[in-house]
């Protein structure tokens, strides 16, 4: 969980209403069904008659990102309309989420299609040496590659973002041609429920149509992070997984009766799964590490719920001791599957923002730093237990045909595949990390 001063967005939880737009953009507030108040604001230009005049292409597509949902509860009986989405598209079985198993890096790979060490979001919290403290990077500039937002704009694709959680809606910051602020955003989470955001993606396709819309719907994955009380814990996961499902259901009716289906396709996912731990098995790295007479008050510790993130920040010339001793303590502390030696796992693909050593707990498990009760949270994920996701794509188009694929789909092949959709040329420079799913 982040503190009010290194997440100054979630002051916003207490707003009585939605927050301005800046000046570069101009807002509009559209009655949603049921009277829901939705604000979207738009880049200037993106009215004038050249841009119109840009792109009439007529496909379509959208990502809808069910956060935190694991491919067995697609199969769970409680989502019908996500399972006959699957049943009629391209389905990978074998999809998964790609480290640190967190909610920002995901996203930003799924628009960026390149790994943490390219896009520059290896995970949620990171320790800031620049700033000397940890954060959530929750900002525009915290993305460090062009995504595939930017290069539909630059060919006059319309784009939209629909996000429902705060630093999500943060970092990706202007980048889309038109994008919804969350509102309201409940307490603890920073997202917005479901039927918002699904009111938000409607009013977005009513109101601008853009080519590409990125939905991200928070509540499954809030429901796994924040209940405490145990015995109804699966309840309300299920009414969760149901609720989300009837907001799907929604999306495609929409499509269907306005006739875009044919031209469309949907591409679900999750950014991550879900694992959930019993209140004794918690692994708390901050005190054995300063508790060692070399390392300590020379680590920082940003942590990431299934994943500890090590920053040596002692003398340079004992970097590589330290990270020996840090890998030695990580190691032998109950409760961590594994560390690494970042810069020597080049499998990782982090780049240096994730610090020097990478540790995951088991499954079951979660980190909790700075101490025991820092995260009292039982639902958590980064850890490889939270690696398997839903990975489909539905919709009429002929791109989104049926069938069944057991190539390792992952986040990363989001952009490639929108791109490839949309028949853009070129690439990032270097090329994708990820490939065109289609
Ligand atoms: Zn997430």
């Amino acid at each position: 969980m982040c503190t009010p001063q290194q997440h100054p967005a979630s002051a916003r939880t207490a707003r009585t209403g939605p927050p301005p737009a800046t000046d570069r953009r101009t807002v509009l507030k559209v009655a949603g069904a049921g009277g829901l108040a939705l604000t979207f604001s738009t880049a200037q230009g993106a009215g004038s008659p050249a841009y119109a005049a840009g792109n009439r292409d007529r496909r379509r597509a959208y990502v809808l990102v069910v956060d935190g949902c694991r491919p067995d509860e697609i199969d769970s009986g409680l989502m019908p309309n996500l399972a006959a989405l699957r049943a009629g598209g391209r389905h990978f079985p074998r999809a998964h989420s790609l480290p640190v198993m967190e909610t920002l890096p995901n996203h930003v790979m799924m628009m960026a299609g390149v790994r943490p060490d390219r896009s520059g979001v290896p995970a949620n919290e990171i320790y800031d040496r620049a700033l000397g403290e940890t954060r959530t990077m929750d900002r525009p500039r915290d993305i460090r590659t062009t995504t595939v937002i930017e290069r539909l704009n630059r060919h006059g694709f319309r784009t939209g973002t629909v996000l429902s959680k705060d630093y999500l809606f943060t970092i990706f910051g202007e980048r889309a041609t038109h994008r919804w602020e969350p509102f309201p955003l409940l307490p603890v989470t920073d997202h917005a429920p479901d039927l918002f955001t699904m009111e938000a993606a409607l009013g977005m396709v009513e109101e601008f149509d853009p080519h590409l819309v990125f939905v991200n719907l928070g509540d499954v994955d809030r429901v796994g992070h924040s209940d405490l009380t145990g015995g109804s814990l699966q309840v309300l996961r299920r009414a969760a997984l149901v609720s989300t499902d009837l907001q799907v259901g929604r999306f495609v009716s929409m499509l269907k009766s306005t006739g875009r289906w044919k031209r469309s396709i949907v591409v679900v996912l999750a950014d991550h799964s879900m694992d959930w731990s019993r209140p004794d098995r918690v692994v708390s790295l901050t005190a054995p590490l300063a508790d060692d007479p070399f390392l300590a008050g020379k680590v920082a510790v940003a942590q990431n719920g299934g994943a500890d993130l090590l920053y040596w920040t002692g003398p340079a010339k004992q970097r590589e001791r330290g990270v020996e001793r840090m890998l030695a303590v990580a190691r032998a502390t109950p409760g961590v599957l594994s560390a690494h030696d970042r810069a020597r796992s080049p499998r990782l693909r982090l780049g240096p923002n994730a610090g020097d050593v990478v540790a995951y707990c088991r499954a079951g498990w979660r980190f909790s730093d700075p101490n025991v009760v820092a995260n009292p949270i039982p639902g958590n994920h980064g850890h490889p237990a939270t690696r398997a996701i839903p990975f489909f794509i539905g919709g009429g188009h002929p791109a989104a045909a049926k069938a069944v694929s057991s190539t390792l789909a992952t986040t990363v092949d989001v952009a490639p595949t929108i791109a490839a959709f949309f028949g853009l040329r070129g690439a990032p420079r270097g090329g994708w990390d990820g490939r065109s799913r289609i």
